[in-house]
């Protein structure tokens, strides 16, 4: 005895509650119903189960019933299957446009329990909704500009969505950059100051080894100097390291107080009138009188404008100038830097304030803080900005463009606002 194969029946429908209803109605009446919920799963069960009847919701996500239907249509087993359209979306037109598209016939949601399975069996057993021959072409015509204007729509998105891809993926490759860049720069960073260490290790050993007990304090005095000197360098470097992380984590922890911003930047001035000497430029300092006492950090505020000075020193060339002004501005403190250095290319003057942003070939880094061109870890005006931004203040750089020859000069300006302070508390500068 042969026992015959339960009817097949693909409802591609993607609420959960139109699923359940439908599934158990006709279940009931010993149909296998297989459920999709969107449109490309739905011609995938269809293609694996060949099922002998298609129940077609027609708002889905991504394709549409009519589209799916027509898509069903145009493989073998699908030319005569009945596909008959059961959605909640009966306005004048609707039933034309899913007949034109393809569908066998038009039911209504919410189903009528009592008469929905005989509605299913007349389907099943070739009934065919028709559309008169002039009706047909009407709707088919509209249709196809529906089916065209959603992909026309769809390219745009795809479209939007490379150059989404594209973008995130050229940040990749930045970052990449930035890494292995980053990575090189430490290296050489450490390595000078370590060479320095290890050259002073080597000779107090070859000293001890050839004058005794008799190494004279002159010696000693030069061989500790020049170990500081390194020790202090690959400190500098761990400590940018470890600054610009906490900035970045956002766990810059500042310590307030109130500082004399007028002796901060003298002292910053006296520090680097020493190197300009030594490089033959130019230090220019004008400070308004009365500046206000204000809250922060002192010391790390000292160490963003000390950073801003260094750079302006490092980018101009023996024989240029700088200017270093304080005033106040409104309810801030005003501070520039104006050098007659290369300048900076107008389309990277928010880059350099970002982390490990050298601007130029990293395959002439110098690791020397005061010389023209010297380099750095990239990390310095990322720092600043942090530091000052900690502050509640900004930093910004003008200059026209980046000239090795006619020198434009940068200016970098740092806003501070004031704030009230309490007097019992102690300078922090
Ligand atoms: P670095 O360690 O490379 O100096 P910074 O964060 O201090 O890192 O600066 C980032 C980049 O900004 C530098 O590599 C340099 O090209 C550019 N830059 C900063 N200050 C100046 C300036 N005053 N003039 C010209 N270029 C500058």
């Amino acid at each position: 005895m042969t026992s015959k194969l339960p009817t097949t029946i693909l409802y591609i429908e993607d609420d959960r509650a139109s699923q359940v209803l439908v599934k158990r109605v006709l279940g009931s009446q010993g149909y296998n119903v297989i459920v999709a919920k969107e449109g490309l799963e739905g011609i995938t069960l269809a293609k694996q189960n060949l099922p002998q009847l298609v129940l077609m919701d027609i708002n889905l996500p991504n394709m549409d019933g009519r589209e799916i239907t027509t898509r069903l249509r145009s493989l073998p087993h699908f030319e005569n299957t009945p596909i008959v359209a059961l959605t909640a979306n009966n306005s004048p037109g609707s039933r034309e446009l899913a007949l034109a598209a393809g569908c066998t016939g038009f039911l209504t949601k919410p189903i009528d329990v009592a008469t929905f399975p005989d509605e299913v069996k007349k389907y099943l057993q070739g009934h065919q909704e028709e559309l008169s021959p002039y009706e047909q072409n009407r709707h088919l015509k509209q249709y196809a500009q529906a089916v065209v204007e959603r992909l026309e729509n769809k390219v745009r998105e795809l479209e939007k969505a490379n150059r989404d891809l594209e973008t995130a993926n050229q940040r990749l490759r930045d970052l990449d950059k930035l890494k292995s860049d980053f990575i090189v720069l430490v290296s050489h960073e450490l390595r000078t100051p370590l060479t320095l260490v290890s050259g002073y290790a080597h000779l107090m050993e070859d000293n001890l080894k050839t004058a005794g007990d008799f190494v004279s304090t002159d010696f000693i005095k030069g061989l500790s100097e020049g170990l500081n000197k390194g020790i202090a360098r690959m400190e500098e470097v761990v400590n940018e390291i470890i600054n610009v992380s906490r900035i970045a984590s956002g766990s810059l922890d500042l310590s307030m107080g109130p500082v004399k911003m007028g002796e901060l930047i003298q002292a910053s001035y006296k520090e680097f009138a020493q190197i300009c000497n030594q490089r033959t430029l130019n230090l220019e300092f004008h400070c308004d009188d009365n500046l206000p006492v204000i809250e922060a950090d002192g010391k790390r505020l000292k160490a963003a404008i000390d950073h801003v000075l260094s750079n302006a020193v490092k980018y101009t060339p023996d024989g240029g100038s700088i200017k270093l002004s304080l005033r106040v501005l409104d309810n801030a403190i005003d501070i520039t830097v104006a050098d007659t250095g290369i300048g900076i290319p107008l389309d990277k003057q928010r880059k350099i304030f970002e982390q490990f942003y050298t601007l130029g070939d990293i395959a002439h880094h110098s690791t020397s803080k005061s010389a023209f061109q010297g380099g750095g870890l990239g990390l310095g005006l990322a720092i600043a900005k942090g530091i000052i931004e900690a502050h509640n203040g900004r930093i910004w750089v003008e200059s026209e463009r980046r000239d090795h020859h006619t020198l434009p000069g940068s200016v970098f300006h740092i806003l501070i606002p004031i704030r009230q302070v309490t007097f019992s508390q102690s300078l922090s500068y």
